[in-house]
């Protein structure tokens, strides 16, 4: 990394549902990005939050019979909650109701409309609500939308403002065709293939008539800002743009910037959002990373209508943060679609944490209170390079399978070096081989920060003070 300042982000999901595992997955993948950047010294903005205007919200609010404020609100505490369920180091948490942030919606539509880049057109297609867009006729799967084939499509003629995303043809293709751009490589691909063969202008705004929750286009009060260009400004707002320009200067412009988002987002992150900065004349985001779904058993999606939804507060209730943060960090792809099953879960958590870190770090420390007076040196300078390496190619499982192979790599040495016994015989011989455990420990230690901080923290502390733990890290489960 070339640049002093790192900026991370996650998408902002819809506050139409509790919060789910998958989303989880976003979150703590962004704050292992951004606890490593810290780690290299670098100064960090991670950024989070709730997207809450749009029709499914303002139809979920009024089926619940509620205040549509009251029910984002709502939301947004459910959401916002998630710091300390999964121990998050946002800087923010931006809510697209925010005044703030909706006046820099409104500049972003300025800006895009001076430059001539938006137009009103008359328009008649098929609308699902769940997409919250026009579904093309080719996408169509028995009259529905394949994404939710439980809503029925609705015919809708209106006069919108369209965004003149085809003018940016070239220059998003120079953008999508620059190494890292978008990580995968195959979602490059894909965000390429679409620019090139399927990319045509979008609608930015909807008819006050159908609902009004959303925020007025400027100039125009018959209608409101398509909710996708209001909530991508997200990303800028969250640094106080266009108010707040040191900020926006130091994390933005002169920042090293990424989001991560998920693996269907290709077309609204990379495509939609990056023009909309082109034609504000707004450096483009330099990386967007995209992770896979998590999935039920058997490949299945997880949804609330099929019942297999995992909330991400029970677990940590019953097995605590790290333990989660592991499970997502390690045995879900970084980059893939991976199933997060219970039964997965447990003979993880037994095999990785009890039985792995858990046991190592007593097993060591018991010996080094024993026969050690004190801690031995310890030092914050060793080589992470390899590890450090993975993480900057965001593939975060590889860098935590990099973690455990020391973990394995120390429990052999245990094993062969049999320090117990040694230091009974040899008592220099053995204190030489446990202050190495130590160390070596304390080494795991610091490179679980990024995955697992509170742990990281933990061993580190025992290690400092030469004391076992009091109890057992990770207590096994049944
Ligand atoms: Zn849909």
């Amino acid at each position: 990394m070339d640049k002093k300042t790192f900026y991370i982000t996650t998408t902002i999901p819809y506050v139409n549902a509790d919060p789910h595992i998958g989303f989880a997955l976003e979150l703590v993948q962004s704050d292992a990005i951004a606890r490593y950047h810290r780690l290299v010294g670098q100064e960090v903005f991670f950024s989070t939050g709730t997207d809450e205007h749009g029709q499914k919200i303002w139809e979920a609010s009024q089926k619940e019979g509620e205040d549509v404020q009251d029910y984002v609100d709502h939301f947004a505490k459910q959401f916002s909650n998630l710091k300390g369920t999964l121990n998050l180091s946002n800087d923010n948490f931006i809510r697209t109701t925010d005044a703030s942030h909706i006046k820099a919606a409104e500049e972003m539509w300025k800006l895009c409309e001076v430059k001539g880049d938006i137009y009103k057109k008359k328009y008649k297609g098929l609308y699902c609500v769940g997409c919250e867009k026009f579904i093309t006729e080719k996408d169509v799967i028995d009259g529905k939308c394949p994404l939710h084939p439980t809503k029925e499509l609705e015919v809708v003629e209106e006069e919108n403002y369209f965004f003149r995303l085809t003018k940016y043809k070239d220059e998003l293709i120079k953008y999508l065709s620059l190494p890292g751009s978008v990580i995968p490589e195959w979602r490059q691909k894909e965000a390429l293939d679409f620019v090139e063969n399927g990319m045509e202008d979008f609608s930015i705004s909807r008819s006050k008539e159908r609902f009004s929750w959303g925020i007025p286009i400027p100039g125009d009060e018959s209608q409101v800002m398509y909710v996708w260009f209001d909530a991508l400004v997200n990303y800028i707002s969250t640094l106080g743009w266009p108010e707040n320009k040191e900020k926006f200067e130091k994390f933005w412009e002169n920042g090293y910037t990424v989001q991560n988002a998920g693996k269907d987002m290709v077309k609204f992150q990379s495509v939609m959002w990056q023009g909309m900065l082109m034609s504000a004349g707004i450096q483009n985001t330099k990386q967007i990373v995209y992770h896979g779904f998590i999935t039920g058993e058997g490949g299945v999606k997880m949804s609330k209508s099929i019942g297999n939804v995992i909330s991400p507060e029970e677990i940590v209730k019953e097995y605590g943060t790290d333990a989660l943060r592991y499970f997502l960090l390690r045995e879900i792809s970084s980059f893939e679609d991976s199933p997060f099953t219970m039964e997965r879960f447990k003979e993880a958590y037994n095999s990785g944490l009890a039985n792995g870190i858990g046991n190592l770090t007593s097993r060591i420390l018991t010996l080094s209170e024993k026969y050690l007076e004190k801690c031995p040196e310890i030092s914050e300078q060793s080589d992470m390079i390899e590890y450090f390496k993975l993480l900057e190619q965001f593939d975060i499982k590889q860098a935590t399978d990099y973690i455990w192979g020391k973990i394995g790599e120390l429990d052999q040495f245990i094993q062969t070096t049999e320090p117990f016994k040694v230091v009974k015989v040899d008592e220099a011989k053995g204190k030489e081989l446990i202050t190495k455990m130590v160390l070596e420990l304390y080494f795991i230690a610091r490179l679980l920060n990024p995955i697992m901080p509170e742990t990281s923290e933990k061993i580190k502390s025992l290690v400092r003070e030469n004391k076992k733990p009091s109890a057992p890290l990770f207590l096994r489960k049944e």
